[in-house]
């Protein structure tokens, strides 16, 4: 199973590591072989390498669109040393093997990032290096393959522990890895082309992801967990810059990325607003004239459940804010930006996790949602759907005033982010109940009036804050029942999408009941 190691070939576009790899490399007695670039950093280092050239006998050419493709390399990484044919096809060709391949690829994610130009991202496209790494891959009975700084390391340390060879077993892990690299490659290549020539569909792709952090563990401590980056530059948690705090958990990512997309859906220039997630689910959502009113009527929308939420804003957070948010223990602030004074509020908070992005989200753009289930992946177009003030259809007798109506377009959106199903009660553009998740409408219907009358209790009120407020139903009412909860609960008005074979009901009960009700024509179902 072991296999010692001669010779090896370099060729790196990051050179982090590289010239301590190459002095322990040669202190091993291993011979080097290198690319242009490669070959120059070694050199400099004062280290004795072989230009791929020289092996080759041709000179790199087209602008290094080709170096290493010839059979002198090809046949060195892909010969079985095992077998009489290939070992005299060596011979005859004068082809020596090459036992170990350090490759990483042209920066061609980074490029993208950077709003590199169409043909520059092109350009950035490594076409010899992956041909390596998959040839020395597949020929891992007896090719070392080495495709991330990040397992210099290992490799020494392998090479110590072996005498200066590596076992079939890493060289087996190795090739695993190099394979996720390239496939990772390549689909960031077909990722790009899709959005650059808007050709973004569901249909006809690939799915993989960069390594972005190894997280301590997954939703529960007995499961091992990562966070990969599917390469775009979209402000987001995934991009976002983490000022302080402990290193977000897989919980946190998930639930900042629900309050940071939520909170998106109000445009800045509009109004401050700010959302305050739990377990995916807003319990609090408003607009206000300012972030720390939107914060403060958020806040009052659910005060038990916000207690170690996830709190996003749509503008740059301030001093005031943050030192309201201080007063209560939170997980996770995200918004487009912060001072500096909001910043040293917080540093006398190490726990808090501090995010800050450089823009909001557009949440009409296009765009996938992936999940996973048993033996598959399910993707579908995110979920942009718009529903403006003239795409309103008023069913009822009565129709709604200037100010229910911004109520309820205001219930809409946040319903588009509850978990169905989904049920929102909206007063003065912030939610004052929130009933998600549950497996009939008039119990989400009920829940969220329930936590309403409890607040209500709390904040010392003499009636809760569902009379006379808006009500969101992320899909329709199959039958009166659920609407009739929710004018028990002080609905005056309500907004869902319609569409029930029972609507005719469903009408007469809201009719019945004084209510004026709207249909979007659309549904916002979130599983
Ligand atoms: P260097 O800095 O050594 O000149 O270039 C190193 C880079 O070239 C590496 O990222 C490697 O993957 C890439 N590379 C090696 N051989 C070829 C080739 O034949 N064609 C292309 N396009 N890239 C190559």
């Amino acid at each position: 199973d072991l296999q010692p190691l001669k010779r090896a070939l370099l060729s790196v576009s990051d050179k982090d590591g590289l010239i301590d790899l190459g002095r322990a490399l040669d202190a091993r007695g291993v011979e080097l072989l290198s690319t242009g670039g490669t070959a120059r950093a070694l050199r400099d280092a004062g280290l004795t390498v072989k230009d791929v050239s020289e092996v080759t006998g041709f000179p790199e050419m087209m602008d290094g669109r080709v170096k290493t493709l010839h059979p002198k390399v090809h046949g060195g990484l892909l010969a079985l040393r095992d077998d009489a044919a290939h070992v005299a096809a060596m011979d005859e060709h004068g082809i020596g093997p090459i036992d170990l391949l350090v490759v990483n690829l042209y920066p061609f994610e980074e490029t993208v990032a950077k709003g590199a130009d169409y043909d520059t991202c092109i350009e950035n496209i490594d076409i010899g290096g992956p041909a390596m790494i998959r040839a020395a891959s597949k020929n891992h009975a007896f090719v070392s393959v080495v495709t991330d700084v990040e397992d210099y390391d290992a490799l020494l340390a392998e090479l110590d522990a072996q005498d200066g060879q590596t076992t079939y077993a890493f060289r087996q892990r190795l090739a695993q890895i190099a394979y996720a690299r390239t496939a990772a490659y390549d689909t960031a290549v077909s990722t790009w082309m899709a959005q650059a020539l808007d050709l973004d569909t569901p249909r006809r792709r690939s799915f993989a992801g960069t390594l972005k952090q190894s997280l301590r563990y997954g939703e529960n401590p007995h499961q091992a967990a990562a966070f990969y980056t599917d390469g775009s530059a979209r402000p987001g948690v995934a991009t976002a810059r983490q000022w302080q705090g402990k290193e977000l958990s897989y919980n946190n990512i998930n639930d900042t990325d629900a309050a940071f997309e939520l909170v998106a859906e109000f445009d800045p220039a509009e109004t401050a607003a700010c959302a305050i997630i739990k377990h995916a689910n807003p319990c609090g959502v408003a607009r206000g004239g300012s972030l720390i009113d939107a914060y403060r009527a958020a806040f009052d929308c659910d005060r038990t459940s916000a207690f170690g939420g996830i709190v996003a804003f749509n503008r740059e957070l301030d001093e005031e804010t943050a030192r309201e948010i201080t007063g209560i223990f939170t997980e996770v602030v995200i918004a487009p930006g912060a001072t500096d004074a909001a910043r040293e509020v917080f540093a006398a908070k190490k726990n808090l996790r501090l995010l800050t992005t450089d823009g909001l989200p557009d949440v009409l753009a296009g765009g996938h949602t992936v999940r996973q289930v048993a033996g598959g992946l399910l993707v579908q177009d995110k979920d942009a759907g718009f529903v403006g003030i003239d795409d309103l259809k008023v069913v009822t007798k009565k129709a709604p005033t200037e100010d229910q109506m911004r109520d309820l377009l205001f219930a809409w959106k946040v319903a588009k982010h509850v978990k169905s199903n989904a049920i929102v009660y909206v007063k003065d553009q912030a939610t004052v109940g929130v009933g998600a998740g549950q497996m009939s409408r008039v119990d989400s219907a009920l829940i969220a009036a329930k936590k309403a009358e409890r607040m209500a209790e709390a904040l010392g009120l003499d009636a809760p804050l569902t009379q006379g407020s808006a009500v969101a139903s992320d899909a329709f009412f199959p039958f009166p029942d659920g609407l009739l909860e929710a004018a028990a609960a002080g609905a005056t008005c309500v907004i869902q999408p319609g569409g029930s074979m029972r609507d005719n009901e469903v009408i007469a009960a809201a009719d019945e009941a004084g209510l004026a009700m709207v249909f979007t024509g659309m549904r916002h179902f979130r599983h």
